[in-house]
């Protein structure tokens, strides 16, 4: 018998599981809303124009050699990466108080941050528990993610079935009776998988609570110009936080979805630390674990961000790529509301659809159940999670009625 006849079988992804039956599917008018990311309005993967431009000048430069990066990876791509997520005039970069590493894309930043917390958090002083608070629901890779380096995801409210807005006092609830210098995870903006976002106002509220109760802020940044087609906007919760200045920090970035570069695999931890002398150590610890786990992070995606991020003719037509791809997701928002409410007069879960319109980014989370959306996905071949999210990417000018039309069947 082999060594690994015990190993048990493992359930396969939920997510890529839906594509591959997505593909299977020969049905002419499937439609799929599961994988979270951008599609054209012909429902094809979209090549950035700014990054066909940098690719282009990469591909001309033929000096470029092919040697390993540093180990923290490129350096010109990881301090213009902090400063577009903490904003060019940032006082802690100004200050030399940020530790940014390159990562395998926004899973890496997350699984990176994981290991140094680990490592070096004081949970003994945070209640004793070797735990982190994520958002119920969250991305279901963070709960694999921590469980993986041995600290425990726990559940805090966010989403309200109610209301199918936040639950604002679930949340602080959770904020101020947690132990003390708890660690939380916050999505940035565009929360995935509800779309579900704070309010600038009740993110002021939040960031005063961490404040008072010491604790300690995960940001996961996936969907920077996701959101609102602006990155600054998009970064509002982050830069409030670290202006603060007595809220610990550390932010995971990914350039995935705003840049188009899923397969490149390119993002950063950034963390924040109160003197440039605690940073320095950061660093150099950050470089101990990036060593071992991966020596050293991939060149091509860190080059083609750079060029965008600091050469200006790409920095202009990468605004305007961000924006194509945000307002192509507001357009299918209105869309899909307007079929419901107007044409389809569907009966709505939380009273009207309203939801659909304020959530934010790549997701709607429709609010339907289980059963309504195993409707939806055997019978109208369109291919969904179980929790009722769309990824608003799928939609396009030719399928969103039909797509109304199979949420008009399954909500009756
Ligand atoms: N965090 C969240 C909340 C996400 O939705 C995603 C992408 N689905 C990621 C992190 C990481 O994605 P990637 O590793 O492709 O950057």
């Amino acid at each position: 018998a082999s060594i690994f006849s015990d190993v048990p079988q493992a359930p396969p992804d939920a997510i890529f599981k839906l594509t591959a039956a997505y593909k299977a599917d020969t049905y002419d008018k499937k439609v799929n809303l599961g994988v979270g990311a951008y599609r054209d309005d012909d429902g094809k993967p979209w090549v950035l124009p700014s990054v066909k431009m940098a690719k282009r000048a990469l591909l001309e430069n033929e000096d470029i050699d092919h040697e390993y990066l540093g180990i923290t990876g490129l350096n010109e791509f990881t301090s213009s990466a902090a400063k577009l997520i903490l904003g060019s005039s940032s006082e802690a970069i100004s200050e030399k108080r940020v530790s940014s590493v390159q990562t395998i894309s926004g899973t890496g930043a997350n699984h990176l941050g994981a290991v140094f917390l680990n490592k070096f958090y004081p949970f003994d002083k945070a209640g004793g528990q070797r735990q982190i608070y994520i958002s119920n629901p969250t991305w279901a890779n963070h709960k694999a993610i921590f469980n993986s380096v041995g600290i425990k995801p726990v559940d805090y409210p966010w989403y309200d079935a109610k209301t199918v807005g936040l639950d604002f006092e679930g949340l602080t609830k959770t904020l101020k009776e947690a132990p003390k210098q708890s660690v939380f995870l916050l999505h940035a903006c565009a929360h995935n998988p509800t779309g579900v976002d704070p309010t600038k106002e009740q993110w002021k509220q939040i960031a005063d609570l961490f404040e008072q109760q010491g604790h300690y802020a995960f940001f996961d940044c996936a969907y920077q110009g996701f959101a609102s087609g602006n990155l600054d906007e998009d970064a509002y919760s982050v830069r409030l936080f670290i202006e603060r200045r007595t809220i610990p920090v550390l932010v995971c970035q990914s350039f995935a979805k705003n840049a188009g570069l899923y397969g490149e695999r390119i993002g950063a931890l950034h963390i924040v630390s109160t003197t440039p002398e605690r940073a320095a150590a950061v660093t150099s610890q950050l470089s101990v674990i990036q060593r071992s786990e991966i020596s050293n992070p991939p060149a091509f995606g860190a080059r083609i961000v750079t060029m965008i991020l600091n050469e200006p003719k790409l920095w202009d037509q990468w605004q305007k790529d961000v924006t194509t791809m945000a307002d192509r997701i507001i357009s299918m928002r209105k869309s899909l509301h307007s079929l419901l409410v107007e044409k389809y007069k569907t009966p709505a879960p939380g009273g009207n659809w309203d939801h659909i319109l304020k959530q934010i980014g790549m997701f709607t989370f429709l609010g339907l159940n289980e059963k309504q959306c195993a409707l939806i996905v055997n019978e109208g071949h369109i291919y969904m999670t179980s929790n009722s999210r769309i990824s608003m990417a799928g939609l396009t000018t030719k399928n969103v009625e039909y797509v109304a039309s199979w949420i008009d069947k399954a909500a009756r």
